[in-house]
């Protein structure tokens, strides 16, 4: 099966990937004709969930692919899909921005020449998590590449880089995969029934991830439940407060939950490596650290993380609350379109008959200020409360 066999409803991207990744085995083998198809830095845009940075992966396993073209069966193929290869870094900024050590570590990397002897690839995840000062770190790379780096960004749109790096890069848009296209993957890759797919392909507008969860995690479907019974209790000034207060502390428990499995599986593996006496090297190869500060740089890390990933999951609340009053809107309007939430049309109708559709306007713009208000770092408990006074509807 080809790398790009996971890339949902992006026939174009692939066939754009592919032949790119065939000009780049062209320019390695040596044939130089015909490799026009292939640039040194790629931004990869589209919605979280829409598999940005899947695409990315699969094309830097095609780039070292043996065969060429990501067969997806070569050595090369499935240690650049593991994260197991040499020659292809995948960085994820931990806390809520790339750090300058970061980027410059990136650019030391990016120009050693590829061990195996195709490209050097280094890929960025949540490229718009940079402050201007990183990024212009950053643009000197792109500006000037070594022969063999290849440098992969990934962001939710080219508006979120600057104009300078994103003018160099070519671009691989990605667009939010039809519900039927996630569906029909759950259903064939997964094995879920068909019609819990369909629901969760529904409720998940797009993201493939989480449809998975929610098709295969009651707890997932508990907690988007309770965010979506939120528009229900909000009749007065007390109740809007608290709705808020327990809409950041559902957030604030998802991203512990994920949390606390991941850091104490990475504090116990890197505790092993440090009695066994490795030093837990640096992308840069620099000195072995001491355990107790290794220990303490993961301990900071990890706190950072725990910060962004309560804001990704804030984030995710407001998503499900806009499509719930996008759905209210449609019934007021008698457009027979399809509902994100089907399972709560009932609730959708009851809400539309009491208000209007100006004042739905209204709310979906309430949710996306607070989505811009959390993104622009105001307190989440701050931002949610200013949100939920402007949905009360009493
Ligand atoms: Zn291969």
């Amino acid at each position: 099966m080809s790398v790009f066999a996971d890339l949902v409803g992006q026939e174009r991207v692939v066939a754009q990937l592919q032949a790119a990744a065939c000009a780049a085995d062209r320019l390695v083998t040596g044939e130089a004709e015909g490799a026009g198809g292939m640039t040194h830095a790629w931004l990869f845009t589209g919605p979280p969930g829409s598999g940005r940075s899947v695409a990315a992966r699969a094309f830097a396993a095609a780039l070292q692919c043996e065969r060429g073209a990501g067969c997806g069966h070569c050595d090369d193929c499935a240690q650049a899909l593991t994260g197991a290869h040499p020659d292809v870094a995948v960085i994820v900024p931990e806390g809520l921005h790339l750090k300058i050590k970061e980027a410059r570590e990136i650019i030391t990397r990016s120009s050693r020449a590829p061990t195996r002897g195709r490209w050097q690839v280094t890929l960025i995840e949540d490229a718009d998590r940079m402050e201007e000062r990183t990024s212009n770190t950053l643009l000197k790379a792109i500006e000037e590449p070594p022969p063999r780096g290849v440098l992969l960004l990934c962001a939710p749109s080219v508006e979120d880089l600057l104009p300078t790096i994103r003018s160099r890069c070519r671009l691989v848009p990605l667009r939010t995969p039809p519900p039927e296209a996630v569906a029909s993957v759950l259903v064939t890759r997964d094995g879920i029934d068909p019609a819990m797919a369909s629901f969760a392909a529904q409720a998940a507008q797009g993201h493939i991830g989480r449809a998975k969860r929610l098709a295969t995690d009651e707890e997932t479907r508990r907690e988007r439940r309770e965010v979506l019974a939120l528009p229900r209790s909000l009749q007065g000034v007390g109740s809007a407060l608290a709705a808020a207060e327990a809409l950041v502390a559902t957030a604030k428990e998802e991203a512990a939950a994920l949390s606390v499995e991941r850091d104490a599986g990475e504090t116990e593996s890197l505790s092993r490596a440090l009695g066994a006496g490795a030093t837990g090297k640096g992308m840069t190869g620099g000195k072995p650290k001491g355990g107790a500060g290794a220990l303490k740089e993961l301990e900071t890390r990890q706190k950072d993380r725990a910060k962004r990933t309560q804001r990704d999951a804030l984030d995710r609340a407001l998503v499900d609350l806009a499509a719930f009053y996008r759905d209210v809107l449609q019934v007021q309007l008698g457009t027979g379109t399809a509902l994100v939430h089907g399972d709560l049309r009932e609730q959708a109708t009851t809400i539309g008959r009491a208000t209007t559709p100006e004042s739905t306007l209204r709310r979906i713009d309430a949710v996306l200020a607070c989505r811009e208000a959390l993104d622009a770092n105001v307190a989440p408990l701050l931002a949610v409360e200013a949100m939920a006074l402007s949905l009360r509807t009493g």
